[in-house]
């Protein structure tokens, strides 16, 4: 993953090295390959243009400095840009004041949702909660078995829809697990919900009416970051038709480009909390804007 980036940014940082000061046509040069590098990664046009035009705003009015040469500034300067657009700080998970936190899984199918709420419930199991995964994901065969089989090895329960539980009505199915959540005393709910391949207005519709049901405390918008461009626009069709207040990122682990992690932020507004990058249970982890800008930079 963003190893296109990394060697573009490297060699427009090593033109500079040799520079006792940068000039306007300098500056505009390296903007300009740094643009390329962008678009190179697949990130948003609008996004390309905002981090240019910070860049070289930036490069421009930065001070001739003791401590770091014209190469190093445009690095520190890169480095700034890359964590704002990746969200700045780290947004953690917001628990309800009175459990249970109920989390909604949204996004197309083969984004990795339930393979996510396996991973969500080991990573919450380790900092002590009591997750439940609910299977509303009743269009794809096998969607409830696949989620049984994550919550047996992330050592959670599962709750599913069977006769009490409502059978084949998702909306139901999420209602009644929050009531049994409380029950049994799970302090987090994790909802996994049907995923659609393309922008399908009835399923849309469903997670609306399951998101307008429980009420969730938060809504993750789950997109596969080798889509490339694609995941600005699904984005986009998910903001409008459900709404969400974060992203996961999955398969950060494939031969991307990077450029859903660079732009769905921008896009969206709304922050990257977790990212997962294999299909074990364990690749999986908060995501931390500082963090990925210093692996793209490294
Ligand atoms: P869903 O349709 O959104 O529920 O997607 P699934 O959870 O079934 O995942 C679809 C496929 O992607 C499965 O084969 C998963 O093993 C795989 N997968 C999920 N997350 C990752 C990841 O981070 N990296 C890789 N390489 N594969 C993943």
């Amino acid at each position: 993953m963003f190893e296109t980036l990394s060697d573009r940014l490297t060699s427009v940082f090593s033109s500079l090295r040799a520079k006792g000061r940068l000039s306007d046509a300098d500056i505009d040069a390296t903007a300009r390959e740094i643009r390329i590098a962008l678009l190179e990664a697949d990130v948003a046009l609008p996004v390309v243009k905002d981090f240019v035009a910070h860049v070289k705003e930036r490069a421009r009015g930065a001070e001739v400095s003791q401590a770091l040469n014209p190469a190093q500034q445009v690095v520190k300067i890169v480095n700034d840009e890359l964590i704002a657009i990746l969200g700045g700080e780290t947004r953690r998970l917001r628990y309800a004041k009175n459990p249970p936190t109920v989390l909604m899984l949204a996004g197309l199918q083969g984004a990795g949702k339930t393979t996510l709420a396996g991973k969500l419930a080991r990573w919450l199991r380790e900092q002590g909660h009591v997750p439940l995964l609910v299977a509303c994901d009743l269009q794809r065969p096998n969607a409830v078995q696949q989620l049984s089989v994550m919550a047996e090895r992330a050592g959670a329960a599962v709750f599913a829809p069977e006769p009490g539980n409502g059978v084949g009505d998702p909306v139901e199915v999420a209602r009644r697990s929050i009531e049994h959540a409380t029950r049994q005393q799970h302090d987090v709910v994790i909802i996994d919900t049907a995923g659609r391949l393309g922008i399908d207005q009835e399923l849309m519709r469903q997670a609306a009416d399951i998101r307008d049901a429980v009420r969730p405390d938060e809504v993750l918008f789950v997109v596969d970051a080798m889509i490339g461009q694609d995941a600005v626009t699904t984005a986009q069709a998910f903001m409008d038709g459900v709404g969400f207040d974060g992203v996961v990122l999955t398969k950060l682990d494939g031969d991307a480009r990077g450029g859903a992690a660079l732009s769905v932020r921008h896009i969206t507004g709304r922050p990257i909390m977790f990212a997962s990058t294999g299909e074990k249970l364990e690749d999986f982890d908060a995501f931390h804007p500082d963090r990925m800008a210093g692996r793209i930079l490294d």
